[in-house]
């Protein structure tokens, strides 16, 4: 069996496209409910898991105070409320969405990854809030050649509405189906977002930057839009000195993805840079010019920007293992 190309259904990519497009509009299934209310035992966990310790979403007194007048949601919780579990009712059948899959399988666009997830807050969600959901596809891409193959975006929108039917929020869900590419894979772009674009731009300049609060001077990493310390949203950024340390390492094996060489050693270093952090600043890269064995806890390393798949990015080189190997 060979795998379907572009023209074998004898559309050009253009009249492909537009009978992907007569899906743009229409919603997928009926709207999803919510299997509970907002309540405060779910924030509880939610507030715990991502040690967010905001007042306002469980401490009474506090909520009563604020401007809120009562408990309230953490807002980023939205689709947690009509997530049904593992075994809870799941999407079948031959709706819209099945559909637009199967046509863009009979192109071979059979793989998928989601790249974008916006959400936006009308209000805010309060205990007793009982919501219910609903998706409908926003847009379809024409055909796009990228590193992980050519494919289309699909753009999905979920509307969250509460009892009267009012919107208090949204998400914008967008997935590229592709056809997967073979032997010369580029690796996937790392996924960028508006308060760290500036950290990738930097390296593409050939710098390495660590993230610093304008006004309290705090040393941060991953970039990030808030101070966690003065709360600040103004920020700069300093330079490294292009030296750190190995402070722990995993050699992945498997899943194997394409543009990688396996094994792969990813490795998290502390930087060297002069400034005042929490605890140091510590960076996720791969290694370059290193012996495999060389990839040690407490290994000095030397940071480069070097150019991988087209992308820049930092790498590692050991140039002083503990012990003496190097
Ligand atoms: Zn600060």
């Amino acid at each position: 069996m060979t795998t379907p190309t572009d023209t074998d259904d004898g559309l050009t990519n253009e009249e492909f496209h537009a009978s992907l497009q007569a899906f743009v509009g229409q919603q997928i299934g009926p709207a999803m409910v919510a299997p509970d209310e907002v309540n405060v035992p779910m924030i509880r966990h939610w507030c715990e898991a991502m040690g967010d310790t905001n007042p306002i979403y469980l401490d009474e007194a506090a909520a009563q105070a604020s401007t809120h007048g009562g408990l309230v949601a953490p807002p980023a919780m939205l689709q947690a409320w009509v997530m049904t579990g593992l075994t809870g009712p799941s999407r079948s059948g031959d709706g819209p969405y099945e559909q637009l899959t199967d046509l863009l399988a009979t192109r071979g666009f059979t793989s998928v990854v989601a790249t974008n997830c916006e959400q936006t807050y009308d209000r805010y969600l309060r205990p007793g809030d009982r919501l219910s959901m609903v998706t409908t596809i926003t847009d379809v891409s024409a055909q796009k050649d990228t590193g992980l193959g050519t494919g289309h975006f699909i753009t999905t929108q979920q509307d969250y509405l509460d009892d009267s039917g009012e919107r208090v929020g949204s998400m914008v869900f967008r997935i590229i189906r592709f056809r997967p590419r073979g032997t010369s894979a580029r690796r996937p772009a790392p996924a960028t977002t508006r308060d760290s674009n500036w950290w990738f731009e930097a390296l593409a300049a050939g710098e390495v930057r660590v993230q610093r609060c304008s006004d309290c001077g705090l040393l941060r990493h991953p970039p990030g839009p808030m101070c966690p310390r003065c709360h600040s949203l103004a920020y700069d950024s300093v330079s490294i000195d292009g030296n750190g340390t190995i402070h722990s390492f995993v050699v992945v094996h498997h899943p194997q993805v394409p543009g990688f060489d396996y094994p792969l050693p990813v490795v998290l270093v502390d930087v060297d840079v002069t400034g005042e952090s929490v605890r140091p600043v510590r960076m996720v890269m791969n290694t370059a010019d290193t012996d495999p064995e060389a990839v040690v806890i407490g290994a000095a390393v030397r940071i480069e920007v070097r150019t991988a798949g087209g992308q820049h990015l930092p790498f590692a080189i050991v140039t002083d293992a503990p012990g003496g190997a190097s």
